[in-house]
């Protein structure tokens, strides 16, 4: 099956439906987390995301902090901010959502979690996270967000050992039998490896690929909708420089 891969959305609702335009015609989506919080558009995220078709999400600490389950005392002041922001724009249902999703999942071979394993949260950022991950789940295959950072990590079967390579301007990744992977997807709403257009995936579970691709969308509208709902001008200001 093909399945679009979404992540860090960050109620970005302009960068999500430039995504979702690209993703026509995929079979199901897996959705890696934080789908609210820094952005202008939670509600409207939210509502677009549960209504795809095959959707699998897994929560983000974003989501857990938008609704009381996660400390905001670990985001910065400006993150800070945006999560009280949001929190006071969701609906009892949406807040009920958000709480129901799991920390981890399992599709078509993929392992899917918002950060790392075996703990959720933690981040990968080079190759050691990457390696502790790769000892906490069994299969070939996690798929990860998080970081905001589109890239991948592998390691051979036989070997503790690994590599990370960057996807800053997309490109496919053909799965190996040989090889385990650890694939980020980058973020579509709030983007941090210089790249500003919005990242996402498509990943093949019959052909053994997954690629990620990135877009343009309107960001200028994004960054206005921040300005005028009150948000912190450093949170809208860094998405012009995706990082
Ligand atoms: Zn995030």
């Amino acid at each position: 099956m093909v399945y679009g891969l979404i992540s860090d959305i960050h109620a970005n609702l302009e960068a999500l439906e430039a995504v979702l335009a690209e993703l026509n015609g995929v079979e199901g989506y897996l959705c890696l987390g934080d789908l609210v919080g820094y952005g202008p558009d939670p509600e409207a995220c939210l509502t677009r995301v549960r209504a795809l078709p095959g959707l699998t999400a897994v929560v983000g600490n974003h989501d857990l902090a938008a609704i009381g389950r996660y400390d905001p005392n670990w985001f910065n002041p400006y993150a800070r901010r945006a999560i009280e922001w949001t929190a006071g724009r969701l609906t009892s249902d949406d807040a009920a959502y958000l709480g129901s999703l799991p920390d981890t999942e399992e599709v078509a071979g993929a392992v899917l979690v918002h950060g790392s394993l075996p703990e959720a949260m933690d981040y990968v950022t080079n190759c050691e996270d990457a390696l502790d991950c790769f000892d906490a789940f069994g299969g070939a295959l996690c798929l990860v967000g998080h970081t905001h950072v589109a890239e991948y990590y592998t390691r051979p079967e036989s070997a503790r050992t690994c590599e990370q390579l960057g996807l800053l301007r997309g490109g496919q990744v053909d799965l190996r039998r040989e090889l385990r992977y650890l694939i980020n997807p980058g973020s579509i709403g709030q983007p941090r490896d210089g790249n500003p257009q919005a990242s996402f995936g498509v990943y093949d579970s019959d052909a053994r690929t997954v690629r990620v691709g990135r877009v343009d969308y309107d960001l200028a509208a994004v960054q206005a909708k921040m300005r005028a709902g009150g948000l912190p001008r450093y949170l809208s200001e860094r998405l012009g420089r995706g990082v």
